[in-house]
């Protein structure tokens, strides 16, 4: 059997299995069969994934580039991810006019996407949150490096700091075009940004990739402050970025990303059976 239809079908399997680990309004809709479908219900549950995983709390959010307009993308209404289904989902312009469900309240950083969409072509995903082990590495007294191959891509972080753009006293948040823009200037080419105070928002191809590597960006983060603190002063070794490279160039759908995400999704069904 060829293995592009396997992985087709393993695709569209491990879909209807989110969507059955989802429930709610997506189980009408038991057998997703266009690609539409698939990355809807993909948004679904990288929302769930990232509150499962501690990325996202009651805030932050994920979203796509709609796979029918490339100058469109679609996220959640302000609602805590872990509550996401697909009735919950709006498609916005880049300029963060909501195109459908009007009557939804949106959040109010979506500017954070549609700025990242607007300027980045080869992004696909987005994810911005508050992930906590990341804040240390905004204040200024680290760099967020690449400590193992899951966060390779970690080297040359930049870190976003509001205040030199838009002065002492913002609410720190990203709610403006204007703000958006400065955050994109910030990120540059780089996967993942850090933005002082707040968070980071992370970015990639596709919204599997995207997913792991805001998980992996919380770990890798975590385990530096824990080898900050083990050295002691003494001087560390961070992947190069000729090794964070490497690994990353396996492709942009790496096995380990599947891997990552189909653990996830079978970690999410046996919590929302026990749970029932
Ligand atoms: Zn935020």
């Amino acid at each position: 059997m060829p293995k592009t239809f396997l992985m087709k079908r393993s695709a569209a399997m491990l879909s209807a299995f989110a969507l059955a680990a989802i429930g709610g309004p997506l189980k009408v809709q038991a057998q997703p069969s266009t690609s539409y479908d698939l990355a809807i219900a993909d948004l679904v549950m990288a929302n769930h994934i990232l509150a499962y995983t501690g990325v996202l709390d009651a805030f932050g959010h994920v979203s796509i580039r709609d796979p029918g307009n490339r100058e469109h993308f679609i996220m959640s209404r302000d609602l805590a991810p872990a509550q996401v289904a697909a009735d919950d989902l709006i498609t916005y312009d880049f300029d963060g006019n909501a195109l459908d469900k009007l009557m939804l309240h949106g959040h109010s950083e979506r500017f954070i996407h549609a700025e990242v969409y607007r300027a980045r072509q080869d992004v696909g995903s987005v994810v911005h949150s508050h992930s906590p082990g990341v804040i240390p590495f905004g204040m200024g007294s680290a760099a967020l490096q690449a400590v193992y191959h899951m966060n390779g891509f970690a080297h040359g972080v930049p870190v976003f700091d509001i205040r030199k753009s838009f002065g002492d006293g913002t609410n720190m948040l990203i709610n403006n075009a204007k703000r958006g823009k400065s955050l994109v200037q910030s990120l540059g080419n780089s996967p993942v940004v850090l933005m002082r105070g707040h968070g980071d928002t992370v970015v990639a191809s596709e919204i599997r990739r995207a997913t792991a590597r805001a998980v992996y960006t919380e770990i890798g983060a975590r385990i530096q402050a824990q080898a900050i603190g083990i050295a002691a002063g003494r001087p560390l070794e961070y992947l190069s970025p000729a090794e964070g490279d490497a690994f990353e160039g396996n492709g942009d759908k790496t096995e380990g990303t599947d891997r990552s995400w189909n653990m996830w999704v079978a970690a999410l069904q046996q919590s929302s059976s026990e749970s029932r």
